[in-house]
């Protein structure tokens, strides 16, 4: 309700200063926008269909919104055909309203809560950041869907994907959110609640002994230096970053700037966030990877047509090079934060060489023009490109020799390799990242990487899952990225081997046929090497 008064404000404003500013029979057109927020009959369908499909309301109103103009554009009457821009107009309106209201439940919690939901959008946890939710849970969404990323950041336990939790969940009742096997326990029995308190004492400790290795270098017992770099959403992220001792970033998600605004950020005003985290970080990296918009992040303010499939759609790099106004502000944001610390650039969803050369030519283009402003930038910038897409994986011998490093973008290269939606909940028991296609295709990767002379990391979820530490320290992996609380368990595990066993793990790896003989190899492997850090299998 309070979207509609909201919108229908809105509207009377419009409409009053359009009447003032122009006359009134343009002030006119504004009433029929108010007609269609006070249709009784579609605000009854949208009610009525949250109550049977318990879908979420943004989803719903815009479906209902879609049935009236399917209804609309097959009439006769040419009046009630050019209702649809009307209905389109409020529509879009009434939605950005949705979102805003959602957010403000989610930013405002008065105490602390657990928040169960149908879904949660990455913006929607984003204003989760440091606020009252102290844990989620949701019926949907895969565990590399950006939701499940995002709570890792907030470092909050969340688990998604349970289908029914909505249903089986009333507020006010007690609940345990055990993250790390991915189970919800409803109004838990005195001794389970005891079992899990003890149980969450020894995980802080546990945590607590691993931050002594804060200071202490990432090196194999051979002497092997590996990088250990933290992936990062929004700059208060730093803060962790820095408390569990990672040499850089290997990730920052740009997007987050974009979501939950009105507007897009200028170039100042992104200027100004990546010179803030850069000087926090200084010595260290930073790789700043450009806009990835779209798939499961969606910005409001930006008119992007709702697509069938929108992970194989118009997102990331392809978004930005038919935006090349929107792109090159951030390239030159970017650019002039360099001079503040030691910033990387790398594109998202490189498919082939044409799209990385495209995005070089317009990386070039804003070089030159802040040259003829006089305006300084690091020259040396290096630039990357995400392997994210198999395409891209398989030509990386191609793409090495224009680029200055790889980082390996598991959650997408999984999804796409396997055929596997990484937010579907019904299908992630086939999302594997042991799975042998997959390391034949991250072996090629840094070998062809290597061969070229560039360095190669990885900053998808793939590389802050202990269980596969080892055999991608086998493969050659010069980089893991992963989200800040992961760093010290990686670092402990680089720690414990050297770089011949390491090798033979991968070896024997690379030869089983299946995803699940790798898993539980691997698994075997860590507990033979690092007995406390093995997770038990169900
Ligand atoms: C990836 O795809 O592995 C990745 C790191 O990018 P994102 O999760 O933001 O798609
Ligand atoms: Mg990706």
């Amino acid at each position: 309700m309070d979207a509609l008064v909201q919108t229908k404000n809105e509207i009377l404003d419009i409409k009053k200063r359009i009447s003032e500013e122009m006359g009134l029979e343009h002030g006119q057109i504004f009433s029929a926008h108010l007609l269609v927020i006070e249709d009784s009959m579609l605000i009854e369908e949208v009610i009525s269909k949250i109550k049977k499909e318990k879908l979420s309301i943004e989803y719903v109103f815009q479906d209902v919104l879609k049935k009236y103009i399917k209804v609309f554009s097959e009439m006769d009457d040419e009046y009630l055909k050019e209702r649809i821009s009307d209905i389109n107009d409020v529509g879009s309106r009434i939605l950005k309203n949705l979102i805003g209201a959602k957010e403000d439940i989610l930013a405002n919690l008065k105490e602390k809560s657990v928040v169960v939901a149908y879904d949660l959008s990455p913006s929607d946890t984003a204003t989760m950041h440091k606020k009252n939710v102290i844990g989620f849970a949701t019926d949907i969404g895969g565990r590399t869907s950006h939701t499940a990323i995002m709570a890792k950041s907030l470092e909050i336990p969340a688990v998604v994907g349970l289908e029914t939790i909505t249903k089986n969940v009333e507020s006010g009742d007690t609940i345990i959110i055990d993250g790390t096997h991915g189970i919800v326990i409803i109004n838990p029995s005195a001794k389970t609640v005891k079992k899990y308190e003890s149980e969450r004492k020894r995980l802080v400790n546990f945590e607590k002994h691993l931050l002594e290795l804060k200071n202490l270098p990432s090196v194999t017992l051979d002497g092997r230096k590996v990088h250990l770099a933290a992936n990062i959403e929004v700059p208060e992220d730093v803060l962790s970053v820095i408390a569990h001792g990672a040499e850089g970033i290997g990730l920052y998600r740009t997007e987050y700037f974009y979501m939950n605004r009105k507007d897009i950020p200028d170039e100042d005003e992104q200027y100004k966030a990546y010179s803030t985290v850069a000087k926090k970080m200084k010595p260290h990296p930073i790789v700043l990877r450009t806009l990835d918009l779209g798939g499961d992040k969606f910005l409001s303010q930006l008119e992007v047509p709702q697509e069938m499939n929108p992970f194989l759609g118009w997102r990331a790099i392809r978004f930005c090079l038919a935006r090349p106004d929107i792109f090159k502000a951030q390239l030159r944001a970017i650019l002039r934060a360099s001079v503040h610390g030691k910033l990387k650039l790398m594109y998202p969803m490189i498919s082939g060489l044409e799209e990385l050369r495209q995005a070089n030519g317009i990386l070039e283009e804003a070089k030159k023009s802040l040259r003829k402003e006089s305006i300084p930038f690091d020259e040396d910038i290096e630039v990357g490109a995400m392997i994210e897409v198999p395409s891209a994986a398989l030509i990386t011998d191609i793409l090495a020799k224009e680029v200055d490093f790889f980082s390996i973008g598991t959650n997408d290269l999984i999804q796409y390799s396997l055929a596997v939606d990484r937010v579907n909940e019904k299908i992630a028991y086939l999302y594997e990242p042991s799975h042998p296609a997959v390391l034949r295709l991250i072996k090629n990767i840094i070998e062809n990487g290597h061969k070229a002379g560039i360095w190669v990391g990885m900053c998808g979820e793939m590389a802050g899952d202990i269980s596969m530490t080892l055999v991608l320290l086998g493969l050659g992996l010069d980089e893991f990225s992963t989200s800040p609380i992961t760093i010290p368990e990686i670092k402990r595990i680089v720690r414990s081997v050297t770089m011949e066993q390491a090798r033979e793990i991968a070896e024997e790896a690379l030869s089983l046929p299946t995803g699940k003989d790798v898993e539980i190899y691997a698994q075997k492997k860590l507990k033979e090497i690092v007995p406390d850090m093995a997770i038990e299998m169900e």
